[in-house]
């Protein structure tokens, strides 16, 4: 049987789904490193770009190693289909643009990660698409952010850096009641933790870049559609055509059509590649940044020149309820802490000798950051606030190190601060 037919669980699909054999009976998907690809008569080729048969193109649109790297997270999120990116970011560019025209609005969490910030409220108003943000644990501000140029609803699983967890059940129902589709950000959380839609998502959202790639090789994005949005809707007219056409793969035939196609920012078979290696042991990694991040957090709360501890997995964290019934128990990879101030955590950050000073999450070594001074340098003290940043915060995506040579780390490091 192929492993593409049967019926397996969630950590063997982890490995083997969507997978067709290797040539030569390679284990590891081919990287196929070419632009386009030809066909034996033109009568095929009019056939693949008409769409009356599958088949390769060319790479901007379809590459065979990007489509294994596809059907396998289409698999593990439970999806109907996905489409890879060249980044996290031109994922959420191109989901948000496949629905979204100028003139329409979105209504996103407050505290998304910071590109996503500067995506939603500067670059698209430029082009006449305005976002409003809300808090997202705010219920009432999210049903009161909607109007009737609403067109999508836009969250975190786990706002990234300011550790907040939304219920995505009850913005599901505001967002089923709006008759728009809910995007869920699912970066920090990975389909190991919580399907998307299970939780009630509509599209979900990955910057592969981070626990899906697992070793900080490579950048990529993710769009999965769950097809779970009726598109037949008058506030969705420019669907129309692909709704009769493509039915439930209405969002997937327009994004990639259109969207991805157009603005072109399509995976690199090297990078599906990188990644395809990383989700293969993706469980397996989670359960252990899911353990030490508990681990430190507890190490970090009870230390006396630590002012506070950010973690959905401490029982005091105001989101240890919703996180707990969201995501089994486990509560991510990445927790923030603050010192006395700015001057202290540089101290600190400047002292780490294991943990790596750097703008990313999600890698097997552990990595920090002063996020007030860095990846939001950029953002006045109001969007620091909407975003949860202060001045002596520090950013852990904590690693999967010995948790004894983490702590150790921070525990020598903390004796600067
Ligand atoms: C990193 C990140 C992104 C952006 O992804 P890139 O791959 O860096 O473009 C989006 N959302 C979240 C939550 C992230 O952490």
């Amino acid at each position: 049987m192929s492993s593409s037919t049967r019926k397996f669980r969630f950590d063997t699909l982890l490995i083997h789904g969507g997978t067709e054999a290797g040539p030569a009976g390679a284990t590891t998907v081919p990287i196929v490193q070419s632009s386009s690809f030809s066909h034996a008569t033109a009568e095929e080729l009019e056939d693949i770009f008409r769409g009356r048969r599958m088949g390769q193109v060319y790479t901007r649109i379809n590459n065979p190693t990007t489509e294994s790297l596809e059907r396998r997270l289409t698999l593990l999120e439970g999806g109907i289909a996905t489409i890879a990116t060249a980044s996290g970011m031109a994922a959420i560019t191109t989901a948000v643009l496949t629905i979204a025209r100028s003139g329409d609005e979105i209504l996103s969490s407050s505290s998304v990660f910071g590109g996503t910030f500067s995506l939603f409220r500067d670059t698209l108003a430029n082009y006449g698409i305005a976002a409003r943000f809300v808090d997202p644990t705010d219920l009432a501000a999210v049903r009161g952010g909607v109007t009737d140029k609403t067109r999508l609803i836009f969250v975190e699983t786990i706002g990234n850096p300011k550790m907040d967890v939304p219920d995505i059940g009850e913005i599901a129902a505001i967002a089923r009641q709006a008759g728009v589709p809910l995007l869920v950000d699912a970066t920090v959380t990975t389909p190991c933790l919580a399907r998307g839609k299970e939780l009630g998502a509509d599209i979900v959202l990955h910057s592969t870049s981070k626990f899906i790639n697992g070793t900080g090789s490579a950048i990529g994005g993710a769009i999965i559609d769950l097809g779970s949005f009726n598109w037949d809707s008058a506030k969705f007219p420019h669907f129309q055509p692909f709704v009769t056409k493509y039915r439930n793969f209405a969002f997937s035939a327009r994004a990639r059509k259109l969207i991805h196609k157009d603005f072109g920012a399509c995976a690199a078979p090297m990078n599906s590649f990188l990644l395809t290696e990383g989700v293969e042991t993706l469980a397996l990694r989670m359960e252990r940044h899911c353990d030490n991040a508990l681990q430190l957090a507890r190490f970090l709360a009870v230390h006396p020149k630590v002012q506070w501890v950010n973690y959905p997995g401490l029982p005091d964290s105001p989101y240890h309820g919703v996180a707990s019934r969201q995501f089994g128990g486990r509560f991510g990879g990445i927790l923030t802490f603050g010192l006395a101030d700015k001057p202290a955590s540089f101290r600190v950050i400047n002292a780490l000798t294991l943990a790596k000073n750097l703008a990313n999450i999600g890698d097997a070594k552990t990595l920090v950051i002063h996020p007030a001074s860095t990846i939001c340098a950029d953002y006045g003290p109001e969007e620091k606030g909407l975003m949860g940043v202060t001045e002596e915060m520090v950013r852990v995506s904590v690693g999967i190190e010995a948790i004894d040579d983490i702590i150790e780390d921070f525990a020598e490091a903390l004796e600067q601060a």
